[in-house]
């Protein structure tokens, strides 16, 4: 990343092989005694604060042993965000000074218009773009010293993706596109167990284009799972589709969610689609306008578009 040697790699090699045991679901004494999936039950499913609230400063490193209601971490840390293009000569804000946390366990829908950021920042949380100001600070780390190497790992054992069109392999099945991922990854599951996660048991052996779209996305999905990430982000993951196959897929991410414990980051510009999340983060214009906290948030089955 362009600012990594001036802020130097030290952070990145010293604490990476801690994140890396978290992953694994293994946790240094010093740092962590609960699991996502545990804080997940010990915790709310309605994160109540809202971004650059009373979790500032803290880390997963202080936290109480069991958090309560009222206390989930934050596992990112987003401040002062800002990415700015450049395109010959026009330069194209893309994010302009976003302070937002995202709490462990939760699911946060990002809504906002077409071209208002929601993209850029999911990008830079995962690691494929870097911000041109600002910081993520993901649990103890720091994002921005990552070197090369750091954030390849970071994106291979923590994050999945999930995104409109599925890239899927077309001449590998299901099977063997979750595999691709699951052959790499520290502590996976089982392509097979991955696949029936999303309620496709069945299908083991279909390849891309004997699915449906839905389908496919489903397969998408049991990949960026098969590794077990504690972040699953999702770019208009029913962008392409219908809306009863549209609230089938969001079953499954909502699943994960929920079953799992992943902290799920879904980009849409679906209002209807913020009724299922714990909290909502509305963009425009490169800036966080708005954090709301759903009251009660919807099963999937319960939204029509
Ligand atoms: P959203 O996801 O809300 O639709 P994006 O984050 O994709 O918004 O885009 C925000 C702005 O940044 C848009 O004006 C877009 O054209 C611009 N942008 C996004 N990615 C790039 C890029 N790689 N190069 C140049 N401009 C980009």
């Amino acid at each position: 990343m362009a600012n990594a040697n001036r802020l130097g790699s030290g952070d990145s090699r010293s604490g990476w092989g801690k994140a890396m045991n978290r992953a694994a679901g293994e946790f240094d004494e010093k740092q962590d005694a609960v699991p996502v999936a545990q804080n997940r039950r010990a915790g709310s499913s309605t994160p109540a604060r809202q971004a650059g609230g009373p979790a500032r400063g803290r880390v997963a490193r202080n936290r109480p042993a069991l958090p309560s209601a009222e206390a989930p971490p934050p596992i990112f840390e987003i401040r002062g965000l800002s990415k700015t293009y450049q395109m010959g000569e026009v330069q194209v804000e893309a994010l302009r000074g976003v302070d937002l946390d995202l709490f462990e366990g939760e699911l946060v829908v990002l809504l906002g218009p077409s071209g208002s950021g929601k993209s850029t920042l999911l990008n830079i949380l995962g690691g494929l773009d870097a911000p041109s100001r600002g910081s993520v600070r993901y649990g103890d780390h720091d994002l921005s010293v990552f070197d090369d190497a750091a954030m390849t790992r970071y994106r291979r054992e923590h994050v999945g993706f999930v995104f409109q069109f599925y890239n899927l392999i077309p001449s590998l099945t299901a099977r063997e596109n979750v595999a691709l991922v699951t052959e790499i990854a520290a502590a996976p599951m089982a392509p097979e167990e991955a696949l029936a996660m999303v309620g496709l048991g069945g299908r083991l052996d279909h390849f891309p284009t004997q699915l449906s779209g839905g389908e496919q996305q489903r397969v998408a999905i049991a990949r960026a799972v098969s590794k077990r990430p504690q972040v699953l982000l999702c770019d208009e993951p029913t962008g392409a589709l219908d809306a009863p196959t549209g609230v089938l897929v969001l079953d499954v991410i909502a699943r994960v969610n929920r079953e799992l414990g992943t902290t799920t980051a879904v980009i849409t510009h679906n209002s209807v689609i913020a009724e299922m999340a714990d909290r909502v983060v509305h963009f425009g214009d490169g800036r966080v306008v708005s954090v709301a906290t759903n009251a009660e948030k919807k099963s999937p089955a319960e939204l029509s578009w």
